[in-house]
């Protein structure tokens, strides 16, 4: 094995242990935390730990030879038994608005940071265990994550950089040979479950929450540093920091964060905790909890059950949320900017620049060249409308309708045949049926107004419309044999995962809508933050 592409061989470069803030108190209870930005802490060792899987392309993107990932040293390593040298583990201070409430300092409860690597391209990458044992962010809990929890974040945040959403990413998933106990729908009733670790990766994990915290305790020198960091490192063309360089750097956040938003949407992902702590200042997908993916599109599907009444994270409404969590952030930043005028007009332009880039993220799912306010407003509320009436499986349908031929003159029935596959239901009711009819009709007609080939639509209609996604009772299946001792199904999973817009031979079964024993199977269509 090429020693520079070994573990020995990671350039490890500290930024955010070396020039924020330490707390100077060393010792894991839950406390309180003051006027720092993270505290020094050590992963418990995992002597039992074994490898389960790893993500080859995450390894050669930080600059190590994926034979590396087999050896038992990178077990010991990122199991949080041996830490390398260079690596500075630490656990970040923040808080965070919870289900739309201020819940103070929150922090790493169960995430330490092992250090940054910088690769051979100059990337920074922090790399972050989960499930490690406590620090002083545990609060109640222990630290721990269970494997069905990791197994969810490796397989998702994997698939999600496959399918072009900003996320962070996954470079292991361990088991550590120890049982952790939870009690997944909190009603009295835990049990044992195998525990895990999950090692992740992204330029950083700074959150909404880290501003928002120091600024609520009055300690805007802090909340400054933390500013003046990330620019530096992650918007470093803003320049110096000033007035208008924050003004700017909340733009650029909003638009990021807007993109990240249009993408969920676009793939169907639920995120299921949009609280400020588990918003990245980078537009990032971060900490995979209790989220899922649209399987019949229902606006208002949460796949949490604990926001199954207020249903605050469902799918529809992540794009309002995701702004409302800007304002927080827009809150705990004011005191280094003082003009409210600028940090009103950067949110209005987070809703405008939302509204664009969603019209034309429907225009490309449905294969038009360009968006044409005459029509095309129009045909996507209806479409939204039809695709809510009958339970149809998004995924599916999309696809499907790809293969509509514009002049085959086909007849309605024929046209019906076509997005059939789509529908949970074998009868449809006749009123939603000439619906979704005269909509085809409409959508055939605005082809044709294009006019371009067959071909050339299905082509940008499949770039854009995934065949496979981590579909939440395929999630469950590789959970339950992973459980009983087998791992084939995460490792079939996580490979069909990385080319979702291409139809691979043998893996129709990835592709299928959900089975009717997984439509309120827990774990499949609910889940709770107990991981
Ligand atoms: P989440 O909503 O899952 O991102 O978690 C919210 C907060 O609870 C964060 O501060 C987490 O670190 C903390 N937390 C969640 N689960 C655990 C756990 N098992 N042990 C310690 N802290 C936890
Ligand atoms: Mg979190």
């Amino acid at each position: 094995m090429s020693a520079i592409y070994s573990l020995d061989a990671l350039r490890f470069d500290n930024s955010f242990y070396n020039e924020l803030p330490a707390d100077p108190v060393v010792n894991n209870n839950s406390r309180h935390v003051n006027a720092a930005c993270y505290s020094k802490v050590s992963p418990i060792p995992f002597p039992k730990a074994k490898l389960i899987a790893f993500s080859r392309e995450m390894a050669i993107e930080l600059g190590l030879n994926p034979m590396e990932c087999m050896t038992q040293r990178f077990t010991e390593v990122f199991s949080g038994t041996l830490p390398l040298e260079g690596m500075q583990p630490f656990a970040a201070c923040y808080g965070g608005h919870q289900f739309g409430n201020w819940a103070g300092q929150l922090g790493d409860g169960r995430a330490i940071n092992l250090g940054e690597v910088i690769n051979k391209k100059g990337q920074r990458w922090a790399l972050q265990l989960k499930g490690s044992g406590p620090t002083p962010y545990s609060r109640h809990a222990d630290g721990f994550a269970v494997l069905r929890s990791s197994i969810r974040e490796f397989l998702c945040s994997e698939a999600m950089h496959y399918l072009r959403v900003p996320t962070s990413r996954a470079l292991s998933l361990l088991s550590t040979g120890t049982l952790v106990e939870r009690d997944m729908f909190y009603n009295g009733q835990s049990r044992m479950e195998p525990g895990a670790v999950v090692c992740r990766a992204a330029p950083s994990f700074i959150r909404f929450g880290n501003f928002e915290l120091f600024t609520s305790r009055n300690q805007t020198d802090i909340t400054k540093q933390l500013a003046d960091y990330t620019i530096k490192h992650f918007f470093p063309h803003l320049g110096k920091p000033s007035k208008e360089v924050y003004i700017q750097w909340f733009n650029e956040i909003c638009l990021s964060t807007a993109r990240l938003i249009t993408e969920w949407m676009r793939v169907g992902f639920v995120h299921g905790v949009m609280n400020t702590d588990n918003m990245s200042i980078l537009g990032l997908t971060i900490d995979y909890g209790p989220y899922g993916w649209l399987e019949d599109y229902d606006p208002y599907w949460t796949p949490n059950t604990t926001d199954a009444s207020g249903r605050r994270y469902a799918y529809a409404k992540q794009p309002e949320i995701a702004q409302w969590n800007l304002l927080q952030l827009a809150n705990a930043i004011y005191p280094l900017i003082k003009d409210a005028q600028a940090l009103e007009n950067a949110l209005g332009n987070y809703k405008k620049v939302y509204d664009i880039a969603w019209r034309d993220m429907m225009s490309s799912k449905l294969g038009l060249h360009n968006f044409n306010p005459a029509s095309d407003e129009q045909l996507f509320q209806d479409l939204v409308r039809n695709l809510k009436n009958t339970e149809t499986d998004m995924t599916l349908f999309f696809r499907h309708l790809s293969e509509l031929e514009i002049n085959r003159n086909a007849t309605t029935d024929q046209l019906l045949s076509i997005i059939q596959p789509a529908f949970y239901e074998t009868e449809i009711d006749a009123v939603a049926c000439e619906d979704i009819k005269t909509w085809l009709l409409k959508y055939v007609d605005r082809l044709k107004v294009d006019n371009r080939p067959d071909k050339v639509r299905r082509h940008q209609m499949n770039a854009v419309n995934p065949l496979y996604v981590l579909r939440n009772y395929l999630a469950q299946e590789a959970i339950e044999q992973a459980e009983a001792g087998s791992y084939t199904m995460i490792h079939e999973l996580q490979e069909v995962l990385k080319n979702p817009y291409h139809q691979q031979v043998g893996k129709e079964r990835f592709a299928q809508k959900r089975p009717d024993w997984a439509k309120h199977k827990a774990g499949s269509s609910m889940l709770s933050c107990s991981s």
